[in-house]
Order: structure tokens, then C-alpha cells, then sequence
């Protein structure tokens, strides 16, 4: 299930490019299949990143796994209560995001838009003529990974949801950049962006 919003086109030093970003793990703690709105609780700094993201010109766009749809255990709809509430936590202008995706699939289903499908990010690449060079996939698990990986876009793992920092070390090829939380990764675009620019 995708919804698009049409954003203005972001200008700034990364503009035409993107985040892609995971929800549990990365912007929000992973409470284990959420469904009640009142679960979610925003990682510290993700929302001062996220506006730090789109001042660099970068659209942001939320792609997650809800198998627990597929699992019969909540709805579409209580996923979208739970977006919104995320959305009205980051207190940014709304909507925050250029296109949200919920992957309903079971892991056992026929994978459409489920991670590690790079479905989602192409279709969004291809639509707002992204820079590849300037787009990365964010998220705490292998498979958030994975989708940026296929999709050829830049990966950032972060360590607020499934691994720590050892633990992704055992998981990613030496020299993958491992990021404490989205607020270093972003932190360290915009030192780069500046660098570019200055
Ligand atoms: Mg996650």
C-alpha cells in the first residue's frame, strides 16, 4: 500500500536526493508489532534530523514492513493511525513524507513491496527523478539494507533497533559506515554537503 503526496521540489546542497527510511528500529522504538498509536515513542534526534534532511534538500520517504497484517493481528488502518501519530511526534510540517509505503506481506507471501524488495525505492527513484548517488536506504535490519543495496542506492545501518554496533559489525562487509542513530548519518551528510559547497 503506497500513499503519495506531491511535495515541492526541496532545494538545498543534496537536492535530488532522498532518504528512505525504516520506521521500527530507526524512527521510532521497536515495540514489536505495534498497532496502538500509543506506542510509538520517536528515537531522541530523529525529528531535529529529519528537519536538518529536508533543509539539505532531501526528500524523505517511510517504507515498513507490517507482516503482522498478513499475521491477521492488526489492520491497514491501525498501521495509518500509528504513521500519523509518528508524523504528529516529529512535529514537522505535514505531510513529512513524500510517499509512505506498508508492505502488508507474511514472509512466507509472495513478496511485492515487502523488504528486501527494492520495489518501493525504484518506483519512488523513477518518479521524482532521484539521484541515486544522493539516495540512501536507512534502517536497523539486514533486509532494509538489502532493498537499498538492489535498488543501487547508498545503505546506512543504524544501531537504536534490532543490532548494536557489534553485532551489525558481524553482519556488513569491513568499512560499512555503522551509525549510532539517523541523527549521526544525518549529521555527517550535511558535513559532507558543506564540504562540497564550501
Ligand atoms: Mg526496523
Amino acid at each position: 500500500m503506497i500513499t503519495l503526496h506531491d511535495l515541492p521540489l526541496p532545494t538545498g546542497s543534496l537536492a535530488g536526493g532522498a532518504l528512505f527510511l525504516d520506521r521500527d528500529g530507526t524512527l521510532n522504538f521497536d515495540r514489536h508489532y505495534v498497532s496502538d498509536p500509543a506506542g510509538i515513542e520517536l528515537i531522541p534526534g530523529v525529528a531535529d534530523a529529519l528537519r536538518s534532511a529536508r533543509a539539505l534538500g532531501l526528500r524523505l520517504f517511510l517504507h515498513t514492513n507490517q507482516s503482522g497484517i498478513a499475521r491477521g493481528l492488526f489492520q491497514l488502518a491501525d498501521v495509518e493511525r500509528c504513521n500519523a501519530r509518528l508524523e504528529e511526534l516529529l512535529g514537522l510540517p505535514r505531510p513529512v513524507f513524500d510517499a509512505i509505503c506498508v508492505a502488508p506481506e507474511g514472509p512466507d507471501d509472495p513478496q511485492v513491496y515487502r523488504k528486501p524488495s527494492s520495489r518501493f525505492i525504484r518506483e519512488c527513484v523513477a518518479r521524482h527523478h532521484l539521484n541515486p548517488a544522493r539516495c540512501w536506504m536507512v534502517g536497523d535490519r539486514e533486509s532494509d539494507l538489502e532493498s537499498g543495496r538492489l535498488a543501487g542506492i547508498g545503505t546506512a545501518a543504524v544501531c537504536t533497533g534490532k543490532h548494536d554496533a557489534v553485532a551489525w559489525r558481524q553482519l556488513l562487509p569491513a568499512g560499512t559506515p555503522i551509525w549510532p542513530s539517523l541523527k549521526e548519518l544525518v549529521a555527517a551528510l550535511a558535513v559532507e554537503a558543506g564540504s562540497h559547497h564550501a
